[in-house]
């Protein structure tokens, strides 16, 4: 799945997708509050309201660069708290090289946060070590959001991907440190959307016009743009949280862009209009 920015191209590398099973995260939306928000069918939740949910990675290549924002789950990962995401086998990598991106090709990585599911693919597993997946490249990961989770905030789970997913690539002397409003080339810069992290940021690309924003998780799921006061436990702030999605609702619903979502299932991406006393995705 691709879409055109201007000069710039987006393409979506899907790692998993899950029907189902993703109400921890999000847990007032029940199959009956989901239901009759008739616009989330059938991309973003089955007919009977359970969710839909994708993990994947968004390659963005401008003229210029190519740049992978985040990079999901990984393979053969250990101690994840969810059981599934433990040792995975998935053909990411193959996927990604099959769209014309092979790993040596990258020049950037940007991981919006420091949660499990962004950070996965920063390395891999060779000879028992962990080792960068895109030894071109330079990981962009963010000065406030870096310092959160080397602080000793962190919980047991998030150690082992801190260890396994974020010190190899530091240790390795590829990761730059930037601000959450860091402008990466003429079409690319960091948007801070901040409350699901301390340092939670989106990706804005602006070309020829034209103008996307990639979300990252200060929406984790379309039913949110319908529910904004739904926020995810896995936010750090739940009132700052909030508080961003309606801001960047309220931007997004009154000028033409392309909001491209990190974990929406299906077209992924659509357009925010306003819908009574919200908003939905067209
Ligand atoms: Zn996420």
């Amino acid at each position: 799945m691709k879409w055109q920015v201007g000069a710039v191209t987006v393409t979506k590398i899907v790692e998993l997708e899950v029907t189902g099973g993703s109400r921890f995260i999000l847990p007032q939306a029940t199959p009956e509050a989901i239901m009759p928000i008739g616009w989330l069918q059938p991309d973003f939740a089955d007919e009977r309201g359970r969710l839909r949910m994708s993990i994947h990675a968004l390659v963005v290549e401008t003229p210029s660069r190519r740049i992978i924002v985040d990079t999901c789950l990984g393979n053969d990962k250990e101690n994840r708290r969810i059981p599934t995401w433990n040792k995975l086998q998935t053909r990411f990598m193959a996927d990604l090289a099959t769209a014309g991106y092979p790993r040596e090709t990258i020049d950037t990585v940007i991981c919006t946060h420091l949660h499990v599911d962004h950070v996965g693919w920063n390395t891999m597993l060779i000879e028992g070590r962990w080792v960068p997946t895109f030894p071109n490249a330079r990981y962009l990961v963010g000065r406030v959001e870096f310092a959160h989770w080397t602080n000793g905030h962190e919980r047991e789970d998030m150690r082992a991907v801190l260890a396994d997913s974020v010190m190899p690539v530091w240790d390795a002397g590829l990761v730059d440190l930037v601000e959450t409003d860091h402008r990466i080339c003429d079409e690319v810069s960091l948007v801070p959307t901040l409350g699901h992290t301390p340092g939670h940021v989106s990706v804005r690309i602006t070309s020829q016009g034209e103008e996307a924003l990639i979300t990252g998780d200060f929406m984790h799921h379309p039913c949110q743009i319908a529910r904004p006061d739904w926020s995810s436990t896995a936010d750090s702030d739940p009132a700052e949280a909030q508080l961003t999605r309606g801001r960047m609702l309220t931007h997004l619903a009154n000028a033409p862009i392309l909001v491209i979502g990190t974990h929406f299932a299906g077209r992924t991406a659509g357009r925010i209009a306003r819908d009574g006393g919200a908003f939905r995705l067209e």
